[in-house]
């Protein structure tokens, strides 16, 4: 045997070993060597719709979420966000970039002004410490790099093209995070207050992103805090908003 044969036979056995350590199969039909296949990816391809959630008296913030969570697109969001599948972004970066896109088509940043931030809903203490990453922080990091690359900024407009701003804290983490079972007005309250804006806010345009919509409590929650702090939020995107409050 060669000495590039054996090479060659090793990088096999390691590539081998490799994907018995990482899950490479297809989360919604098991096809191998792409965690979400092509076939699969056209059945979650975005279909934008645009909310209107109360946030105030008179006052009405559009929540433009990409699909409904409900079959192909629910299985992937929760493969991503707790079934161990951080490697199905990829698939759900387009749906956050394309709801991100559609709102800031409707916005006129000039050049020179301050960038639109783009605030990520905190995971609650106990959902990062489980999944050992920030979900929605990594999907929106990955939309806004996508976004960037479809249109490059010019290099004296870099300035004013949109930004990750992690500008939101859990005050009562443990609060939040018990939000299973609890209905619409239940959720209310038990958000209310929880979150926290940095003073840094103040001023700017502000996109709230989240995973998934349900009562759009937290994303009220979100615009409260922010809206405490002088910012002036523009809108909210997410993934899926769960078909019972479609189009409420
Ligand atoms: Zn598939």
């Amino acid at each position: 045997m060669t000495v590039s044969a054996l090479q060659a036979g090793l990088m096999r056995g390691l590539a081998d070993l490799f994907s018995l350590c990482v899950p490479t199969w297809c989360v919604l039909c098991g096809t191998p060597d792409s965690p979400v296949c092509v076939e699969c990816r056209t059945r979650i391809r975005p279909d934008p719709m645009v909310r209107m959630l109360p946030v105030g008296p008179n006052q009405r913030l559009p929540v433009v979420v990409a699909g409904t969570y409900a079959e192909e697109l629910r299985a992937v969001i929760l493969a991503y966000k707790d079934g161990g599948r951080a490697d199905t972004v990829g698939a759900l970066v387009p749906l956050l970039a394309h709801s991100l896109a559609v709102v800031l088509s409707q916005t006129s940043q000039r050049g020179g002004e301050p960038g639109i931030l783009c605030v990520p809903i905190p995971s609650t203490t106990r959902g990062e410490r489980e999944r050992g990453f920030r979900h929605v922080d990594v999907l929106l990091a990955r939309a806004l790099r996508s976004l960037a690359r479809a249109h490059p900024a010019h290099p004296a407009h870099r300035e004013s093209q949109p930004r990750l701003g992690r500008v939101l804290r859990n005050q009562a983490a443990a609060r939040r995070s018990d939000q299973v079972g609890l209905g619409q007005g239940g959720r209310r309250r038990n958000l209310r207050n929880t979150l926290t804006a940095a003073p840094s806010v103040f001023g700017r345009h502000i996109i709230i992103v989240d995973d998934v919509v349900t009562s759009g409590a937290t994303l009220q929650e979100a615009n409260r805090a922010l809206v405490l702090r002088g910012a002036r939020v523009i809108a909210a995107v997410a993934l899926a908003n769960t078909a019972k409050h479609h189009r409420s």
